[in-house]
């Protein structure tokens, strides 16, 4: 139970690692916020964070929409008083090589990959101030880091979030807030199935592990960096990679 009571908000949490997330952070007893797209997503989220024994409640908002998002913190605000995470984990992909990728690719990945997640940090940043206490956790990737071809777009954001991680960490440390953000490798996820199966078998190859990863070995990590544990971990990311980028 090292997350118990912690209201924590998770975003993206209807599949895929933020359902993962969702579930871990339940089992670890905390008030769990479920923010995805679409409310039977939400709901079925909730009912599997219940099932697990936690208060659950979710929320259909893009957070894409800054209204939206301030709507629901004000919510949470209200009904639980307090904000201890954020779990900026909705995102998207829009692939293209440079020559092909459009305005409108590039545009939507910086809309729901950067800017939400500014979006939402600032949501929750008040809040998390005047308590004196708060952790932001921030999805970036391995393709942020490194690069992947046809990711013009999603590399920038997930680069870009690690510029607002290390910002967030120094102007919200002295404030007893911690930020940081995690860099998975290739995970066994709905994400994934926009990916050619030749593509996958390629990056398989490639991790000493060679094994794609679970989003379970994602959502530990960010249960740790939520948790007490990590009460000495700012500003850094944590690539969970199976060894892929050695
Ligand atoms: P996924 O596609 O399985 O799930 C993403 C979730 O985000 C979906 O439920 C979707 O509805 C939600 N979402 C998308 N746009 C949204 C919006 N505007 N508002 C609210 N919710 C929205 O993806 P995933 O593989 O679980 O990835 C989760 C995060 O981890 C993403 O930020 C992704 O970039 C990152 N990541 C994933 C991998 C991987 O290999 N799967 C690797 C590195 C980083």
């Amino acid at each position: 139970m090292r997350l118990k009571d912690k209201v924590s908000i998770i975003t993206g949490a209807a599949q895929g690692i933020g359902l993962a997330t969702a579930e871990k952070f339940a089992r670890e007893g905390a008030i769990v916020i479920v923010c995805d797209l679409r409310q039977p997503g939400v709901d079925a989220a909730v009912a599997r964070c219940r099932e697990l024994g936690a208060q659950a409640v979710g929320y259909a908002v893009n957070v894409t929409d800054r209204d939206a998002v301030d709507a629901m913190v004000a919510a949470v605000n209200e009904q639980f008083g307090r904000i201890d995470v954020l779990v900026n984990n909705a995102g998207i992909t829009k692939d293209a090589r440079l020559q092909k990728m459009t305005i409108e690719q590039f545009d939507a990945v910086i809309d729901v990959n950067l800017r939400a997640v500014f979006h939402c940090a600032q949501a929750v940043s008040d809040t998390m101030v005047a308590q004196g206490s708060g952790v932001i956790l921030n999805a970036s990737s391995v393709v942020g880091i490194y690069g992947n071809f046809g990711q013009t777009n999603y590399a920038a954001t997930k680069f870009g979030v690690i510029g607002f991680t290390k910002t967030w960490s120094r102007e919200l440390g002295p404030k007893g807030v911690r930020v940081n953000a995690v860099a998975p490798g290739f995970i066994d996820t709905p994400i994934l199935k926009t990916m050619p199966e030749k593509v996958i078998d390629g990056m398989r190859a490639d991790i000493p592990l060679r094994r794609l990863g679970q989003p379970e070995e994602i959502a530990n990590v960010y249960a740790f960096l939520a948790s007490d544990e990590a009460s000495y971990i700012n500003g850094t990311v944590i690539e969970v990679a199976g060894g892929l980028t050695v």
